[in-house]
């Protein structure tokens, strides 16, 4: 059987399973980890995914990284480890955070395939991250810890630039209350690697409840190893996805369909801030619903829907208005994996079709509460979408255009002016606030304007203040990212002791291209 994905407009034919070909390329074994050692005292327990058997994934070491030294932690998923005080200075945490020898851990690297681009890659891998263990149910995991069997002959490292990035993009979403993996912390050494010139090694240790993505599950049905297929989705829905095994249908089905409605928030939330994931292939998409992998993301400054942050995406595949659609079109790809054990064509395309509702009402959830409403009301989706019509055919700033509406809501000084000011034709600003408040005056059940303070930030991740971060932290000064850090951290708040952080992206910050380089 085969699902038919959805066209993705004015790019190729969308692939079918029958074009897949798995890249038949047999990693080298590693040597397995001392299972003695990872058994004294580890301050993780194994992960749970060895469970599945050696199908999965490939036991190994991280590779050591010279003269390491800590660069940035992050206090609340410290907590949610529970990790011991003062780990933060402790030498074997930092030797076993940046992979080396110190703490015995777990360690192993997954096995997993993907489409990137809209195209069939076949097995990818954990090429750079290597899972220590489990603590307080979540997994821990180096990034940029050296090769594993699935690199592909890149060298498994990943630089201080990219690196500060993930770091701070994990902070910013958490900030947000949008859904991502955290990163506990960040790590650096004076070891180069080499990506377009000479840079510097880095590893974050990055935390989720699971790592699995919708490329895990396309890995075996590709394979046509519909039993460890199988196995995947039962130990997905035990451990993390439980409500399936209760449902009426098939727990498979049921699963696509948690899948479907959290993938569709998601992406509703990352279209509500502004946020451009950049690479939005199903070997990025997580099964949990989670923001994975901050490579060449992008919070918008002036808003251009068709706005493309990947300098490598030379089609524009994942522009900003085409996330929605693409994690539509990703969806349909983990429905085509799941399809051998849902065995029912017509059920899975119809679970795969509600995403275009949820997303719509997601949307109009998170759009609502922007404009200052306790609920979605079918009068506000004109007032929204005539907001992002206005902002995209005037560039206007999107944080800054809802953060001073949300002043203005607040009663601030000025603050109708200070809207205006965005705006090439003011005019049109002022007939906009006008239907904005007069939406409040005839749903005063739902209106709680000054709330909005609350929904709409002061700070977002722009380019330039992770570049000023990232050119500090280059030459030895992190004291620039973790100001930024703590300011993600409540992004609600005004960051008094940093304007900068809430002004006008300065004329440099266009220039800024960010790649997959990383
Ligand atoms: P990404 O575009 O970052 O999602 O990565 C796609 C694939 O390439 C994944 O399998 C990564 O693990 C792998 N990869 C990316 N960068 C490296 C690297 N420097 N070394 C090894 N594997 C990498
Ligand atoms: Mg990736």
């Amino acid at each position: 059987m085969v699902i038919q994905n959805p066209a993705m407009p004015a790019l190729a034919d969308s692939p079918t399973i029958r074009a897949m070909l798995v890249a038949e390329n047999p990693a080298p074994a590693l040597a397995a980890a001392d299972a003695a050692q990872a058994a004294a005292a580890s301050p993780f327990a194994a992960p749970r995914i060895r469970q599945l058997g050696a199908a999965f994934f490939a036991d190994l070491n991280p590779t050591p990284l010279a003269a390491p030294h800590w660069i940035a932690h992050d206090h609340c998923t410290a907590q949610a480890l529970q990790l011991p005080a003062g780990w933060h200075q402790d030498d074997a945490w930092l030797q076993t955070l940046s992979g080396n020898p110190g703490l015995p851990v777990h360690p192993l690297a997954t096995v997993y395939s993907g489409h990137q681009f809209g195209v069939w890659a076949g097995q990818l891998g954990d090429g750079r991250a290597i899972l220590l263990g489990e603590r307080a149910g979540l997994e821990v995991q180096l990034k940029g810890a050296g090769p594993t069997p699935f690199s592909r002959r890149a060298d498994g490292r990943a630089v201080l630039r990219s690196s500060v990035r993930e770091f701070l993009a994990s902070q910013a979403m958490r900030g947000l209350g949008i859904p991502t993996t955290s990163a506990l912390c960040l790590t650096g050494s004076p070891s180069t690697v080499w990506r377009e010139q000479a840079e510097t090694a880095a590893v974050v240790t990055r935390v989720a409840p699971s790592f699995i993505r919708f490329g895990h599950f396309e890995h075996f049905a590709a394979k046509g190893e519909t039993a460890s297929l199988q196995q995947l989705a039962d130990f997905m829905v035990a451990h993390y996805y439980p409500t399936c095994l209760g449902a009426s249908e098939s727990p498979y089905l049921a699963l696509l369909r948690a899948v479907t409605q959290r993938s569709a928030e998601l992406v509703a939330l990352w279209q509500s801030v502004g946020f451009c994931h950049g690479v939005l292939n199903t070997d990025n998409m997580s099964i949990l619903g989670l923001t994975l992998d901050y490579g060449p993301f992008q919070f918008l400054d002036a808003f251009d829907p068709a706005h493309i942050c990947n300098h490598s995406d030379t089609q524009g595949r994942y522009a900003f208005n085409r996330q929605p659609g693409v994690v539509y079109w990703n969806l349909f790809c983990l429905g085509q994996a799941l399809l051998p054990l849902i065995d029912d064509h017509d059920a899975t395309v119809a679970v795969l079709e509600t995403f275009k509702p949820a997303y719509a009402q997601a949307f109009d959830r998170a759009m609502a509460r922007k404009l200052g409403f306790a609920a979605a009301d079918p009068a506000l989706t004109p007032l929204h979408t005539r907001a992002l019509e206005l902002l995209a055919g005037q560039r206007v700033d999107f944080t800054l255009f809802w953060r001073r509406v949300s002043q203005r809501a607040a009663g601030a000084e000025d603050s109708t002016q200070r809207v205006q000011d965005l705006f090439v034709d003011p005019g049109a600003a002022l007939a906009w606030l006008d239907d904005f408040d007069r939406a409040h005056a005839q749903l005063p059940a739902l209106s709680q304007a000054p709330q909005m303070l609350r929904t709409n930030p002061a700070v977002v991740l722009r380019n330039h203040l992770g570049e000023l971060a990232i050119r500090a932290a280059q030459s030895g000064d992190f004291t620039p990212l973790a100001q930024l850090q703590s300011a993600l951290d409540t992004p609600f708040d005004e960051p008094l002791a940093n304007p900068h952080f809430t002004a006008l992206p300065p004329d440099w910050a266009q220039g800024i291209e960010i790649s997959c380089s990383s």
